[in-house]
């Protein structure tokens, strides 16, 4: 299948936006092209690079037919990158990174193989978010694919976001109804509320425009209508009205995922924070369904007296916990204290660890409900594993995602817009107790799992989508 009809491999050039969640999702993604016989050379930033160190040596020498190279994102290295310093990252990429992955791609996509023995490039999946890396490898000759990381339903709210403006929803003024309804995203008018849109539809500033993020990400939505097809890490049994209403805007439209359930990641992959497996032992000696996961992902910050709510209230609900509490969560000079916060407060039955193996974690019998900033790889990660979930949406698709798994599939509580100790009390113990959140959670599990098997929908779409990288790749 990996063969494109002139006997020379397919060789894909993947290139996700350098944040953890894009990163994972992406990787899955070129695991499913190695298992399909196609090369992939997959680019990092430098500075992701370098915070993966072995890691990616271990996973090229597991994978003949990967390979990690990497170009400059153009920031300064103390620059933190997280969720607070998005545009500069966004806009230093459009610039220097562009100049950087030209110069890159045109010399891996010159005829002779090089002296690793990698045939040419001979097509591109970029992430969404980066639309220069599209623009870029078509005017080079290279036909690119767009690939979005985020939900069907965030990309649908964005792609209308012109229509929304039209229409008086958004920008949502400051002071607004956040419960009133939304008009103008097709399909899902009965159910999202002014506080469900992406975080970035909300006024900021008080002067009535939109939001700089917004007006980015709305403009690189739009953009995907010019790729080859649009790549969704997402699936029929969860999304189908909103695939349904992208397709007509699209040249092509597929829904390959969950990815992390179908395909097996590289080797180590791609965590940029150093895991500390020691929790899965400590999950183990748990009893089953009886332990509250706690992450938030990996861009999302919090004050201390957020963290002083989630923590008061995980007490009082009374269950064990797992919280993930990364370094640059609160800030740096405050973790340690924190953490030993946590574990006074939990008296035994509290453990803390700065990044966990998420998937696995998810997995073991011992997890009960998940508090969740609802960021789209974990609610995939939750609804595989059957996970109810309690939501706290920070900011971009969280706030839709987490209406989903609250309104529609029935498989979370949605805590949006509050963080007090009664109310993570009170959802925590629901989330825990509830039969009628487990059976949705365990029956939506059920159907993804049927769209991931062999000639399941993802499934399909997954092998679609090789044959037309092959004949691209012509
Ligand atoms: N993750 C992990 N360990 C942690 C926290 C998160 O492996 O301690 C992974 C998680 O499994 C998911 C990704 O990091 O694949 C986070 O992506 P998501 O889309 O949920 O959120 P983001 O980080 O983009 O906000």
């Amino acid at each position: 299948a990996g063969e494109a009809s002139d006997g020379m491999a397919a060789h894909v050039l993947v290139f996700p936006c350098p944040a953890q969640g894009h990163i994972n999702c992406m990787l899955h993604f070129a695991a499913g092209l190695l298992d399909a016989g196609l090369h992939v050379t997959f680019l990092h930033t430098d500075h992701n690079r370098r915070r993966l160190g072995l890691a990616a040596v271990k996973a090229e020498a597991d994978s003949p037919g990967l390979r990690f190279l990497s170009v400059t994102d153009g920031l300064p290295d103390d620059n933190p990158r997280t969720a607070g310093d998005l545009v500069a990252l966004v806009e230093s990429m459009m610039t220097t990174t562009r100049v950087a992955y030209r110069a890159l791609l045109a010399s891996l996509r010159a005829g002779a193989p090089r002296d690793d023995g990698f045939p040419p490039v001979t097509c591109v999946v970029a992430d969404g978010i980066l639309p220069f890396a599209i623009d870029v490898a078509e005017e080079l000759g290279v036909p690119a694919l767009a690939f979005r990381t985020a939900s069907a339903c965030s990309f649908l709210a964005y792609l209308f976001v012109p229509k929304l403006v039209e229409l008086g929803e958004v920008p949502v003024p400051l002071g607004a109804d956040l419960d009133a309804p939304v008009r103008g995203v097709p399909g899902m008018e009965g159910f999202l509320r002014r506080r469900d849109l992406p975080s970035f539809c909300r006024g900021h500033d008080g002067t009535g425009g939109l939001h700089p993020m917004l007006r980015i990400i709305a403009e690189f939505s739009a953009h995907s209508c010019n790729a080859r097809a649009l790549i969704l890490n997402t699936t029929a049994s969860l999304e189908r009205s909103a695939l349904a209403h992208i397709a007509p805007h699209m040249r092509d439209v597929f829904a390959i995922g969950p990815l992390h359930a179908m395909f097996q990641e590289p080797a180590a992959g791609g965590a940029l924070w150093r895991e500390d497996d020691g929790c899965t032992a400590w999950l183990d000696s748990q009893a089953d369904g009886t332990v509250v996961y706690v992450s938030l992902g990996s861009l999302a910050v919090i004050s201390v007296e957020e963290f002083t709510e989630f923590l008061s209230g995980l007490v009082s609900a009374g269950h064990p916990f797992l919280w993930v509490l990364r370094p640059d969560m609160v800030g740096a000079s405050q973790n340690a204290v924190l953490q030993d916060a946590i574990r006074a407060a939990g008296k035994g039955k509290a453990r803390v660890v700065e990044w966990a193996p998420q998937r696995d974690v998810l997995r073991h019998r011992a997890v009960g409900c998940f508090l969740t900033h609802a960021g789209w790889n974990s609610t995939l990660e939750s609804v595989t594993e059957g996970v109810p979930t309690v939501c706290w949406p920070f900011f971009v698709d969280q706030q839709t995602n987490s209406r989903f798994m609250g309104a529609v599939w029935g498989t979370g509580l949605d805590m949006k817009d509050v963080c007090e100790r009664a109310v993570v009390e009170r959802m925590v113990r629901e989330a825990m107790e509830s039969v009628e959140l487990r059976r949705s959670a365990q029956a939506l599990a059920q159907q993804v799992r049927r769209d991931i098997a062999q000639g399941g929908s993802s499934a399909e779409e997954f092998k679609r989508l090789v044959g037309l990288i092959n004949e691209l790749s012509i």
